[in-house]
């Protein structure tokens, strides 16, 4: 018997992915998403590489009763992996209370549930965010958390301090806390990536969207940063290699190879790449020239960000397999094959 995983947000960018990687390994992922910023149709691509129809309870995880009965009719899940969450720092800059109240309800009536249904591995999903602008690079996951710089990493912040306090007070539950860098490419097969509903901010697809037609051009946020070429600097991850980082925590938590109940990992490739460097990636894998130009700072972005990977390549057995060529060919392919995903369909409220 597969041991079942629940993953929050299953349907997005990074759940669908991580619900396939999951389904190739050893488990059976089952989802909950809302679609808030999911597209129903995504189910479709998950399903086909499943080879069966994937389950997904369409539920605000802000709705404890909802969410309990998920919890109720599937006795037998083994873990969790909680995904769903706001991600974009401008609209947390513009919104902030928004990014509150879904961000820490969500989780908060998540760990409820765990409590009380007995599941006791659970993974969440944080944000290098969290470090703010760290004094020395790499970070490592000692480094202390920064000044958030914007709500979005505060959300990550106190989302991890209430995952921490939850581990102190139940030592029979067990987390792991993972670290995103920058997130971007999509699955090889180009039948899922990334298609969100609100208006995506995050740097590749916007390269894609320029270089495709859909947007005329794009600007780079500030070119005087203390960084090589006065860009910012991100460590961007091929999605691919962050949702077999999900499989192998899973594996992490279920083989208790966890030292401590609460264990943090930086998921990222472990070298910075610049804003400009990204863009001139994209131009000689595809060819093709993009249409630029250089512009102010962008509020809530930190100068420079990448992560020391040490522990995780020793303690979680995980490195990343693919570079920011693969990233940019992936999602290129991405970019050119997904007009059947956005075809006819609405924000499903
Ligand atoms: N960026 C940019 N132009 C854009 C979008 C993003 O120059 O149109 C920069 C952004 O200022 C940041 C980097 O790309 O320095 C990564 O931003 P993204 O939103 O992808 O991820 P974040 O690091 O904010 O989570």
């Amino acid at each position: 018997m597969k041991k079942k995983v629940l993953v929050t947000g299953g349907c997005g960018y990074i759940g669908s992915h991580t619900v396939v990687d999951l389904s190739e390994n050893e488990f059976e992922a089952i989802s909950i998403d809302n679609f808030s910023n999911s597209r129903k149709k995504m189910m479709e691509g998950i399903s086909n590489l499943l080879k069966r129809p994937h389950i997904n309870y369409h539920i605000n995880l802000c709705d404890k009763n909802a969410t309990e009965k998920v919890f109720q009719e599937h006795s037998d899940i083994e873990g969790v992996i909680h995904f769903a969450a706001h991600i974009y720092v401008p609209e947390s800059v513009e919104n902030p209370n928004k990014y509150y109240n879904n961000n820490l309800n969500s989780l908060i009536n998540i760990l409820d549930c765990c409590q009380k249904y007995k599941v006791n591995s659970f993974i969440f999903s944080s944000s290098c965010s969290v470090y703010g602008n760290a004094k020395e690079l790499p970070v490592t996951e000692k480094t202390p958390f920064g000044e958030a710089e914007c709500p979005y990493a505060r959300t990550k912040q106190i989302g991890e301090d209430i995952i921490q306090d939850f581990c102190k007070a139940n030592p029979q539950f067990n987390a792991v806390i993972l670290r995103y860098f920058n997130p971007a490419g999509s699955h090889e097969s180009s039948k899922i990536g990334e298609a969100p509903i609100v208006e995506n901010t995050h740097l590749i697809p916007i390269i894609t969207e320029v270089a495709i037609g859909h947007r005329k051009s794009m600007t780079v946020f500030g070119t005087d940063y203390p960084t090589r070429d006065g860009s910012c600097i991100r460590d961007f991850i091929h999605v691919m290699d962050l949702a077999h980082a999900h499989t192998k925590a899973v594996q992490f938590l279920f083989e208790k190879k966890n030292e401590t109940n609460c264990e943090i990992f930086n998921l990222g490739i472990g070298q910075g790449v610049t804003v400009l460097e990204a863009i001139q990636s994209f131009e000689k894998i595809t060819g093709i020239p993009l249409n630029y130009s250089l512009g102010e700072r962008r509020e809530g972005d930190v100068a420079a960000i990448y992560a020391d990977t040490t522990r995780t390549k020793n303690v979680l057995g995980w490195t990343a397999q693919r570079n920011i060529d693969d990233i940019v060919q992936s999602a290129w392919d991405w970019e050119n094959n997904k007009s059947w995903l956005l075809d006819n369909e609405s924000k499903v409220e």
